[in-house]
């Protein structure tokens, strides 16, 4: 049984005060939105919740999801333990604030950042390198998707950002550049198919692949129907708390 997640990527959004207040409302969300109304800590502890938060967040969405069940991700980490890189947070940096998982390589990153395979690799390895889990980012263009160069481009991705990389202790996510934050959801089925493709290349029986790009409650159950998608990346919709706890309770 590969886990299932459920995380949520908050990329600039929410102060401390706004991340409380999202808090506060989700938990109760969570649990009201659940069929069974379940507690929140069984229904987490099935599908496992994370919420990747800005680096001013994490201090209190840590200890105010204490005992949850909720995991709680950086969205970035740079590869050197310290030194002078101003403006970047490393590895121990997380760990010793309680973060478990943290987000690399994301096509916002890549597109106004200047991050290459290479440093995607880098990261991954710091990452690992001090127990957190990365969640690798990869995903195609409209512009690649439409000259058919979605399969070849991906792979090439990942080759260049896994090497070297255990992967045991990792999470991949396929967002199509294309479907984020356009409300353009990649049909469920093709994203299907690409993470099929994704699983083979990597060939890692219990890697976690999950799917990122507009999803929203109104189409998670047809997402996560899908044999071969263990879970979702959310964008916008992890910002407001009645529909993200919607899409973590969505129904199997
Ligand atoms: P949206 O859900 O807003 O499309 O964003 C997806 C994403 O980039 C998650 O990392």
């Amino acid at each position: 049984m590969r886990p299932i997640l459920i995380a949520g990527n908050w990329k600039m959004h929410k102060t401390q005060a706004q991340a409380r207040e999202f808090l506060r409302e989700f938990g109760t969300a969570l649990q009201s939105s659940s069929q069974d109304s379940v507690p929140l800590t069984r229904t987490v502890s099935e599908r496992q919740v994370i919420l990747c938060v800005p680096y001013t967040d994490l201090a209190v969405v840590v200890e105010q999801t204490q005992g949850s069940g909720i995991a709680v991700g950086a969205q970035n980490l740079h590869w050197e333990d310290q030194g002078a890189f101003t403006g970047e947070i490393s590895g121990p940096m997380l760990v010793e604030l309680g973060v478990r998982y943290v987000i690399v390589g994301h096509s916002e990153r890549r597109q106004y950042f200047g991050e290459s395979d290479e440093t995607v690799n880098q990261r991954l390895a710091a990452a690992q390198r001090h127990g957190l889990i990365p969640i690798l980012c990869v995903g195609e263009s409209k512009h690649q998707r439409d000259q058919g160069l979605t399969e070849s481009w991906i792979l090439e991705q990942l080759d260049r950002g896994l090497a070297g990389i255990d992967l045991e202790h990792l999470v991949i996510a396929y967002e199509p550049i294309w479907a984020i934050g356009t409300g353009e959801t990649c049909a469920a089925q093709e994203a299907n198919r690409v993470i099929g493709l994704i699983r083979q290349h990597v060939g890692q029986a219990h890697l976690s692949i999950l799917y990122g790009g507009s999803v929203k409650a109104s189409n998670i159950d047809e997402i996560m129907a899908q044999p071969q998608i263990d879970g979702v990346l959310v964008g916008g919709a992890s910002l407001e708390p009645k529909e993200f706890a919607r899409i973590a309770n969505y129904q199997a």
